[in-house]
């Protein structure tokens, strides 16, 4: 899952930048309207957590170029205290969710979860197909009730094959979805993370479609 954080506060960027990035998202950044409206328009993003008090364009305008463009992103909106107002902007211009500055990161990042999984239609925040099970809250994965220990990268990979389990999804847009803007992406590499995800799983859930790409779903009982 790649997400997209829109705000002007350094320490605070940087800060729930970092706290996606340990819950194993790839993160790009924009400290300001114009770079996030631009970010947002051209990049395929997962989610966006987006500060409405920006420089140069503000929050609300930039929601709203977003929208205009077509663009259907969850959207969680970071709000001043006691700006009811704000919210009402934000929410008309198209925001998912919104969480009142001050905050606690876990309130974030539950709040992220929740958005990717009604984005992808899932009710809860475990996932299952066949004999896997991919908890998102604690990023931890079991096969039969065995624990799987997984690399940040192969866990990405899984997370969003199983988010998005019985449709095909290309290279090309995992590579756009699981690695950051700064990322050097080569396609070819993705095979060998799925051979590997394979490998540590043993159970065949993720097919690949020859000339599509790959699809997660579950064995086919005998
Ligand atoms: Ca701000």
């Amino acid at each position: 899952m790649r997400l997209l954080v829109v705000e002007d506060d350094k320490d605070l960027n940087r800060q729930i930048v970092t706290a996606l990035e340990n819950a194993g998202y790839a993160v790009d950044k924009a400290f300001d309207g114009e770079e996030g409206l631009y970010l947002g328009e051209t990049e395929p993003y997962d989610a966006v957590i987006l500060d409405l008090g920006l420089p140069k364009v503000d929050g609300v305008a930039v929601l709203q170029g977003w929208r205009r463009a077509g663009k259907t992103m969850p959207v969680l909106i970071l709000t001043a205290r006691d700006r009811w107002s704000d919210k009402v902007g934000g929410f008309d211009a198209g925001a998912d969710d919104y969480v009142v500055k001050p905050f606690h990161v876990e309130e974030l990042l539950a709040r992220v979860r929740a958005l990717l999984r009604r984005a992808a239609g899932h009710a809860t925040s475990e996932l299952v197909c066949g004999p896997v099970r991919l908890d998102t809250r604690a990023s931890r994965v079991v096969v039969d009730g065995n624990p799987v220990k997984l690399t940040s990268h192969e866990y990405r990979l899984l997370s969003y094959l199983m988010h998005h389990q019985g449709r095909v999804v290309s290279r090309t847009e995992l590579v756009e979805h699981l690695y950051d803007q700064d990322f050097d992406r080569d396609s070819n590499t993705i095979e060998v993370f799925v051979g590997r995800l394979r490998k540590k799983l043993g159970v065949e859930i993720i097919e690949t479609v020859r000339g599509l790409g790959y699809i997660a779903a579950a064995p086919e009982k005998v």
